[in-house]
């Protein structure tokens, strides 16, 4: 993990956030080849999911939202983490993290979702589990901490110029719910996708963009009367799209992932079902995303409290209905960072990231053979001014062929153009695969098929 967050920072995916003023906890910024990353696994995420289907919308909803949002949903009330404090060097933490740490330290697994703070008061004594920071036994009791972020508004003075910034965009989808049916053609069972920033005031064990208090979420809410589509098949279906995503389309290894059912305990009560996808981070197995059959609860929730219909009639069997939902929840970022993580390796000479090319920040690279040759330099030019409106292109002409090619290999771009000699000749050049290091020459002409060709299979 260590050398993935050093790589990431020194080649420009990702910057502590705040840095030059010391660093601000559990916030990050993505550097220029971590923007283009993270872009592309939100356009591909959207692709799949929206574009591609006939039966979903998306939209985009707005992140200070009215505080009943949130009363309704019962983030106001039950969106809380469990928290202790060490007396001796006051460090805060999750007593769920200091607890499943102390079990993995022993190679055992420990799961306490769902537990009672006094529950957790109880295991931290039991097991006499001391201050990672500090290492003594002085913790206060164990005390939940509201996650929400309340922003003060100024448009009208105290409770009522309350808002909060989201701390998920499903919710958003929910109180939108009427607007998508009134406003477009979509059919039961159809879903809605919505891709932004959600936030929350998270303390975090610091595993880089895993667990951040503002990162993007994507999450869809898929709609289905239960009388007409069974729920059991439809959450088979989503499980399928989601494996088929992770690995088909961002190129993640199948033995790093595996999928995990909630314990009674842990799943909320209004839920039939819910299970987490994990992929095995450096830091262990962790959850990646959630798919959770929650019924009709949010929808009812937010109608009993706006005191507004949401039924809707099903064009096809004329019946009023509240629709039910399976719910795909994930973390762009989160996806980010399996994706480094999966994609990092070291080889005798070098250290390559082996991104699939269609998430590949730069997909080409264009270098003249020698900087100080006008002639290479300019053919080289025209080729970047070829690429450059259609791939992702970078430009190098500094150090030697051998190094600019390590450099590529550490930001994961799968093809390296060299320009030289016979380039001016015959209007070849030679292009070097990132993974197999081969090289092979063709003509400029044939460039944008050729890379077109390759990043469509
Ligand atoms: P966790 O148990 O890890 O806190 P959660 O069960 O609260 O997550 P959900 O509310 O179901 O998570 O959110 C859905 C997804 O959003 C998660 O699977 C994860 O990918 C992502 N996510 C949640 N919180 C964060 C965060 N603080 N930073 C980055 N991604 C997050």
């Amino acid at each position: 993990m260590d050398k993935i967050v050093a790589l990431a920072k020194r080649r420009g995916f990702i910057y502590p956030g705040s840095e030059i003023y010391g660093g601000l906890a559990n916030t990050y910024d993505y550097g220029p080849v971590g923007a283009e990353l993270l872009r592309n696994i939100k356009n591909l995420w959207w692709k799949y999911f929206v574009q591609a289907r006939p039966d979903m919308v998306g939209i985009d909803g707005s992140i200070i939202s009215h505080h009943k949002i949130w009363e309704a949903s019962g983030h106001v009330a039950g969106f809380a983490d469990a928290m202790i404090d060490c007396k001796n060097c006051k460090s805060r933490y999750r007593a769920d993290h200091i607890i499943e740490d102390h079990f993995s330290a022993k190679s055992e697994e420990k799961n306490v979702e769902g537990l009672s703070t006094k529950e957790l008061d109880e295991i931290i004594e039991k097991e006499k589990i001391t201050c990672p920071n500090c290492g003594k036994i002085e913790w206060t009791k164990v005390r939940k901490f509201n996650l929400l972020f309340p922003v003060q508004l100024g448009i009208v003075e105290g409770e009522g110029g309350m808002g909060y910034l989201r701390g998920e965009t499903a919710q958003l989808i929910f109180t939108n719910f009427r607007n998508v049916v009134d406003s477009t053609r979509v059919r039961l069972p159809f879903g809605i996708a919505q891709l932004g920033k959600s936030f929350r005031n998270e303390i975090t064990p610091g595993n880089s963009v895993f667990r951040t208090i503002e990162f993007e979420q994507a999450e869809i809410e898929y709609f289905f009367d239960p009388d007409e589509t069974k729920w059991e098949p439809l959450y088979e279906e989503w499980k399928n799209a989601m494996n088929v995503f992770v690995t088909e389309k961002l190129g993640v290894k199948k033995e790093n992932l595996r999928w995990r059912t909630h314990t009674d305990e842990e799943r909320s009560f209004y839920s039939k079902r819910t299970e987490d996808m994990e992929y095995k981070f450096p830091f262990g197995f962790k959850e990646l995303w959630g798919l959770a059959y929650r019924t009709d609860y949010d929808l009812t929730a937010h109608k009993e409290a706006s005191k507004k219909d949401l039924t809707i009639i099903d064009p096809k069997t004329q019946k009023r209905i509240l629709p039910h939902v399976i719910e795909p929840a994930v973390g762009i970022n989160r996806l980010l960072l399996m994706v480094l993580a999966d994609a990092y390796q070291e080889e005798e000479n070098r250290t390559v990231l082996k991104i699939t090319p269609k998430l590949a920040p730069y997909k080409v690279a264009v270098f003249p053979l020698l900087a100080n040759k006008e002639d290479l330099v300019a053919k080289a030019r025209k080729v970047f001014e070829l690429l450059s409106p259609e791939f992702m292109t970078a430009f190098d002409d500094r150090g030697n062929i051998g190094k600019r090619y390590l450099s590529q290999d550490e930001i994961g771009t799968p093809w390296c153009v060299t320009i030289d000699f016979d380039t001016l000749d015959n209007d070849t050049v030679t292009i070097r695969d990132r993974d197999t290091t081969k090289q092979e020459r063709i003509a400029i002409k044939d460039l944008l098929s050729y890379f077109e060709e390759k990043l469509q299979s």
